[in-house]
């Protein structure tokens, strides 16, 4: 079970999470849990801060968090809130000591910001062992650092699936056998030397995963603050309605194209076993939510869900024909590669090809390279619009999908790179009114 720092952002929230911990007892589990909601980007600005010679400041805005943290024992048995303190009081410490340290270097490098980010996981896992406890679960809370061993790219790191396998299992099955909890924190790993990282933003969904398949679990849960994954960004599209199902390939690709519900590495490791995925609502146990397994219902619905990605670069490179017919995509994607920058392809012509990335750090570099190609030209500001399903596979679906969509809007264009998505670019301003006119369209006609 992983429950999200939506799920986890005051005491009655944690609470609920104890509840529904409660009620599954049963079963042999084990708990992934994110930092409380907003103390990761707190401590990541506070970091930021303090590289800019502002310790003092960084920890004055973190002051809030920590009163957080400390209102969620505030209930507790006098001895587990001693205890709490106590834990609470250490990570502030390291907390004043590395905002120091960064403060008088004005280095603001991703190892110790790693070190800095990984304060929210493994305090809100501390904070809901002794809340486990308090209501009569025994539970024991496991250091993730000694479970998920990674490369050294901090801020990104990539699990070593072995050792990690190996290390889960060792440090997990014992208390699993004396039927204890164990409660970790996702998103915090650490390198072979045992250096700590993190596997990026919003990836607790993704060590869920990565423990359940090296423990082969029967089933992973993620609770979050609403019923499962939608037709669309329920913060889009109010009527969006609740997904009952979907396939790894449909939820790995929403993941992929921006439905940040879920997280776009948190497929992969569960594929292999067929582990189904529930997504749940932590407000609203009883509900049945989403289930995404290898037995997925195919539907006459072509479209599952709409997933938009905002904060886009649109890159168009232009060449002669010639090129563009020979070769020319290969050596895009080896730049593109060589920039460690993921690309979507939005739109393609006999002299050109656009695509769609990130807008990351080194874009002027990667521009530079593309140069070398073609003339190219850049917008930003862009984002993506995708219609995901199994169905837009087949050609006869996609044909007669096509044409409702250019009923819906005539002016998108739409691209079927992927099997199992069509896209369209959009400036950013407007993702809000499209997503809610083809969700209109694909789901609430006849309504
Ligand atoms: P957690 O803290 O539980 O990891 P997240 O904020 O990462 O929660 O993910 C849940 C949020 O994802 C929802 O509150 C919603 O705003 C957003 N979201 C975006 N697209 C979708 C979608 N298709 N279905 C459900 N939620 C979505
Ligand atoms: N707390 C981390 C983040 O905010 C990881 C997560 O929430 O999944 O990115
Ligand atoms: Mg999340």
């Amino acid at each position: 079970m992983k429950f999200g720092g939506t799920s986890l952002e005051d005491e009655q929230a944690f609470q609920r999470v104890a509840r529904i911990v409660s009620s599954n007892q049963s079963s042999n589990l084990v708990v992934i849990v994110s930092a409380m909601s907003g103390v990761t980007n707190a401590l990541i600005k506070g970091f930021q801060r303090a590289g800019q010679g502002e310790a003092s400041e960084a920890l004055q805005t973190l002051e809030r968090h920590f009163e957080r943290h400390l209102k969620v024992i505030s209930h507790l048995s006098a001895t587990l809130r001693e205890k709490m303190i106590v834990v609470i009081e250490q990570s502030r410490n390291e907390i004043i000591e590395l905002l120091a340290h960064v403060s008088a270097s004005r280095k603001t490098s991703s190892q110790p910001m790693d070190a800095m980010a990984s304060h929210g996981e493994r305090l809100s896992a501390k904070l809901l062992t002794s809340v486990l406890e308090e209501y009569g679960i025994p539970a024991s809370y496991v250091d993730a650092r000694l479970c998920i061993i990674t490369n050294a790219e901090h801020g990104c790191a990539k699990p070593f699936l072995e050792e990690t396998c190996r290390q889960t299992r060792a440090e997990l099955q014992p208390l699993l056998k004396a039927k204890t909890v164990p409660v970790l924190g996702g998103f915090i790993g650490a390198s072979k030397d045992g250096v700590t990282t993190t596997l990026g933003r919003g990836s607790s969904d993704y060590s869920a995963t990565l423990i359940s398949a090296a423990l082969g679990a029967r089933e992973v849960q993620i609770w979050t603050d609403v019923d499962g994954v939608m037709t669309a960004d329920p913060d889009l599209v109010t009527s969006a309605s609740t997904v009952s199902q979907l396939s790894y390939e449909e939820a790995a690709e929403l993941a992929r194209l921006g439905a940040s519900v879920l997280h776009s590495k948190m497929i992969e490791p569960v594929v292999d076993q067929k582990i189904p995925v529930r997504i749940l609502n932590s407000r609203a146990p009883e509900r049945s939510g989403t289930l995404i397994w290898a037995g997925a219902e195919k539907t006459t619905q072509a479209v599952r869900a709409i997933a938009n990605k905002t904060n886009l670069i649109r890159i168009d490179i232009t060449s002669t024909p010639e090129f563009v017919a020979n070769g020319f995509l290969g050596a895009i994607r080896n730049i593109f590669d060589r920039h460690y920058t993921q690309m979507e392809i939005v739109a393609t012509s006999e002299v050109g090809i656009s695509f769609a990335c990130e807008e990351a750090g080194a874009l002027s570099s990667l521009v530079q390279d593309l140069q070398q190609l073609g003339s190219v030209e850049t917008k930003s500001r862009q984002a993506i619009i995708s219609c995901v399903g199994d169905g837009v596979q087949s050609v006869d679906n996609s044909g007669k999908l096509l044409n409702i969509l250019s009923e819906i809007d005539p002016a998108l264009t739409w691209q079927n790179k992927s099997s199992h998505s069509l896209i369209s670019m959009v400036d950013e301003d407007c993702v809000g009114p499209v997503v809610r006119q083809i969700h209109q369209g694909l789901f609430e006609r006849g309504k």
